[in-house]
């Protein structure tokens, strides 16, 4: 049983919105619900590490900074299940109710809900996009045998390749056809 996991992580801004360049320096952990990105699942083994920056810039408040999560996914070519730290690149933009007018039409904002920002959504996408789409255990993984299932990183397995599947077999008789022929 995976334990419950927060769908929203609120921070509080009030002390920052009534002096431009104010900021916030939010450094905590927080329970990470899995990620699942098409086929692979990313299941976090400890919370996530947040260090971002809030500031107040005027017409809404920018997040930047850093999530940090270590989670465990599989690898796409072995099939073994393996540790893998993701480090993002936070960006977010948050602004009051009714101000959404006030800025670029192209700039993608969240909205500030009384004092509070959400936080999560930045971290989840910014996690998302440091996640490789085909993890491997080690870039070295040689894979499994397709006939045995042996781990081949570990050494060559026993299984002796079947030449009469190789490509070089049916070249070797049309060799040997087209010198009949001559
Ligand atoms: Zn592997
Ligand atoms: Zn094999």
């Amino acid at each position: 049983m995976a334990e419950a996991t927060p769908d929203q992580l609120k921070i509080d801004v009030a002390a920052i919105v009534d002096e431009l360049a104010d900021t916030i320096d939010v450094e905590l952990e927080f329970p990470l619900a899995p990620i699942t990105l098409g086929t692979e699942e990313f299941v976090p083994v400890a919370p996530a590490r947040v260090d971002v920056t809030l500031t107040y810039a005027g017409t809404g408040i920018v997040a930047s900074g850093t999530v940090a999560a270590d989670l465990a996914a599989t690898c796409s070519r072995c099939l073994q299940e393996f540790v893998m730290t993701a480090t993002g690149d936070v960006e977010g933009f948050y602004v009051r109710p009714g101000t959404e007018a006030e800025i670029p039409e192209e700039q993608e904002a969240e909205l500030i809900v009384g004092r509070d920002i959400d936080l999560l959504p930045a971290l989840r996408a910014a996690l998302a996009l440091a996640l490789p789409f085909a993890p491997v255990h080690d870039e070295e993984c040689k894979g499994i045998c397709g006939t045995c299932g042996a781990d081949l990183s570990a050494g060559p397995c026993d299984c002796t390749p079947d030449l009469s599947l190789s490509p070089f077999a049916v070249l070797k008789d049309i060799i040997t056809d087209s010198g009949d022929d001559a």
